[in-house]
C-alpha cells in the first residue's frame, strides 16, 4: 500500500538506527509546542540520543470505513484540516492546535464531544508502539498486546512512543451553530447540561462558569451553511463572545480550535495585545506560538538574573479534574468558594468513558463531570501550590481523578492506590523489563519531567 511506504521506511530507519549503535535510546522531539505544565520541580529525566521527530504525517484517510491512519507526532491542526476535507472529524479533537495524536492518547485527551465518544483513547483502533528497547509492536484491543493497548492512556511515554495510530472518525458539517444559554445558579445549570447530554440534535457540549451567578451552557450543532460567520481571531475573543451573543456561527475548524487563538484566556487583554490581535497574521495567533514566546522570554530573563517565577500573588492553575456527575456540584461549589480566577472562567465538559484504561481507572457506564482550569489563580497562602493541592484533595475525596499533564503532589503509595499502580507495574515490567525509561510515578510526579 503506497500510502504506508513513507511511514514503513521511516520506521525501518529508526529501528536500524537504534539497533546498530550500542546504547542508543529514543527520545521524543516534537516540532510543535509541548502542552505540559509541570512547575513544581525541575526535570530529572535523562534524554535519549535518537530523536523521534519526523513521525508527524497523515498516512491514510479511509472515508468508507471512517478511519484515519496517522503518525504519532501529527498535530491536531493538521489532522483536523485533513479529515474535514472529507467531511470527517476524529471522535474527540482537543482544542489546542499543537497537541499531537500520540500526546493526546497517552495524556487523556478530552473535548466537548466526550459526553458521546469518551476520551481521545476511546477512539483508538490500533497503535504501533516503539518500546523503550527499540522494538516496535502493534497493539489492538484484541491481539496479543491488548494489555499494552489498554495501558497506553495515562502512560505519558513510559511504555514507549506511539509511532502510528489508527483512529475512528465521524461525519461532520463545515459550520457549527452555538447556542449560549446563561444560568444564574449551579443547580439549573447542571440540570440543563445533563438534559443536553440526551439531546440527539446536539453535537458538542460544554460549559463556562465565571462566578456563582454566571454559568453558560454552550450547546453546539453542525450546520451545512452559515451566512454570518463570527470571527474569533481579530474582532472577538471566543470566551467573551459567548457572554455577549446567544447565537454564534463558526466554521467547524474554528470551533474545534476556539480557545487556541487566545490560549484559552491567557493572552493579556492590554492595549499592546489588542493591536497584536488586530494585525497579527493568523499563523501567529496560536497557542504554540505564545507558549514558545513565553518560554523563550522567561529563559532570556532568567539568564539576565531576573526572577521569572510566579509572582507572590499568583498560582498557575492549569489542571483538569474528573468526578462522578453527581459529585460535580460539590466540586464546582468548592472551586468557586475557595479559588479566585480574577474573572476568568472554569471550563466544564461531561465525559462518558467507553473503555477501560489500566492507569486511569474511571468507572465505565458512568457520566463524569470534568472541571478544567487553564489560567493563573489568586494566591492567599504561603504554599505556592496551595490551590492545586486543595483542588486535588477535594477531587480524590469525591472519588475522582485528575489528569497528570500538570503538577501533582502525591506519595508513591497514594499514587499507586489511585491510578492502579499494581497493574501498571506488571505491564511496565513486561514492556520495559530493563526499566530503560522512568516509570509513571517518577516521570509525572517525582521528577515532574516531560
Ligand atoms: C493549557 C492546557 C490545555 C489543555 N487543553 C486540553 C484540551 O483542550 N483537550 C485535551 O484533550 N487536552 C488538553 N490538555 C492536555 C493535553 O492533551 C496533554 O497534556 C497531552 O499529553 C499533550 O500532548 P502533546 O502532544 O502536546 O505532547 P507533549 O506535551 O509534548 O507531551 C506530553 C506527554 O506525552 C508523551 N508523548 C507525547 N507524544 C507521544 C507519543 N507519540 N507516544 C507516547 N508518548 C507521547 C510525552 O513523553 C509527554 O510525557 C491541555 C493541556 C494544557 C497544559
Amino acid at each position: 500500500m503506497t500510502e504506508f511506504m513513507d511511514y514503513e521506511n521511516k520506521k525501518s530507519q529508526l529501528v536500524n538506527q537504534l539497533k546498530n549503535s550500542a546504547g542508543s535510546r529514543a527520545f521524543l522531539k516534537k516540532k510543535t509546542a509541548s502542552n505540559l505544565f509541570r512547575y513544581m520541580k525541575n526535570s530529572a529525566e535523562k534524554e535519549g540520543n535518537v530523536a523521534v521527530s519526523d513521525f508527524d504525517q497523515i498516512i491514510k484517510i479511509d472515508p468508507k470505513n471512517k478511519t484515519l491512519d496517522v503518525e504519532g507526532l501529527a498535530s491536531y491542526e493538521n489532522i483536523v484540516k485533513a479529515t474535514l476535507k472529507y467531511g470527517l472529524l476524529p471522535t474527540v479533537a482537543p482544542e489546542l492546535k499543537h497537541i499531537t495524536i500520540g500526546g493526546a492518547i497517552v495524556g487523556i485527551g478530552i473535548e466537548s464531544t466526550s459526553y458521546k465518544y469518551g476520551f481521545v483513547h476511546d477512539g483508538l483502533l490500533e497503535a504501533e508502539v516503539l518500546l523503550p528497547n527499540g522494538k516496535v509492536v502493534l497493539c489492538t484491543a484484541q491481539n496479543d498486546h491488548a494489555d499494552l493497548f489498554y495501558s497506553l492512556p495515562n502512560s505519558y511515554g513510559t511504555l514507549g512512543y506511539i509511532l502510528r495510530a489508527k483512529i475512528k472518525l465521524y461525519p461532520a458539517e463545515p459550520f457549527v451553530k452555538i447556542i449560549s444559554e446563561r444560568y444564574d445558579n449551579l443547580v439549573d445549570f447542571m440540570d440543563a447540561m445533563l438534559a443536553a447530554t440526551r439531546d440527539q440534535n446536539i453535537s458538542f457540549l460544554e460549559g463556562l462558569v465565571f462566578s456563582v451567578q454566571e454559568f453558560y451552557l454552550l450547546k453546539t450543532q453542525f450546520v451545512s451553511h452559515a451566512n454570518d460567520v463570527d470571527d474569533i481571531y481579530k474582532k472577538n475573543i471566543f470566551y467573551k463572545l459567548i457572554q455577549k451573543k446567544n447565537t454564534i456561527y463558526l466554521t467547524t475548524e474554528d470551533y474545534i480550535f476556539r480557545y487556541d487563538p487566545d490560549w484559552f484566556w491567557n493572552i493579556p487583554e492590554t492595549f499592546v495585545y489588542s493591536i497584536f490581535r488586530a494585525i497579527a497574521p493568523k499563523k501567529f495567533r496560536n497557542s504554540g506560538f505564545y507558549k514558545k514566546y513565553i518560554d523563550t522570554k522567561n529563559r532570556l530573563l532568567s539568564k539576565l538574573g531576573i526572577n521569572v517565577s510566579l509572582t507572590a500573588l499568583e498560582e498557575t492553575l492549569i489542571q483538569d479534574w474528573q468526578v462522578p456527575w453527581k459529585k460535580g456540584p460539590e466540586l464546582m461549589q468548592f472551586a468557586l468558594e475557595n479559588i479566585d480566577l480574577g474573572g476568568k472562567p472554569w471550563a466544564i465538559v461531561p465525559i462518558q468513558p467507553l473503555h477501560s484504561a489500566t492507569s486511569y481507572p474511571l468507572r465505565l457506564n458512568e457520566l463524569y463531570f470534568n472541571l478544567g482550569c487553564y489560567c493563573a489563580s489568586k494566591r492567599n497562602h504561603t504554599d505556592r501550590f496551595y490551590n492545586t493541592k486543595i483542588m486535588d484533595e477535594k477531587c480524590f475525596a469525591l472519588t475522582g481523578l485528575k489528569m497528570l499533564y500538570s503538577s501533582t503532589d502525591l506519595t508513591r503509595d497514594r499514587f499507586e492506590e489511585l491510578y492502579n499502580g499494581k497493574e501498571y507495574r506488571e505491564i511496565k515490567k513486561k514492556y520495559d523489563p530493563e526499566a530503560i525509561v522512568d516509570d509513571l510515578y517518577n516521570k509525572v510526579i517525582a521528577h515532574q519531567s516531560s
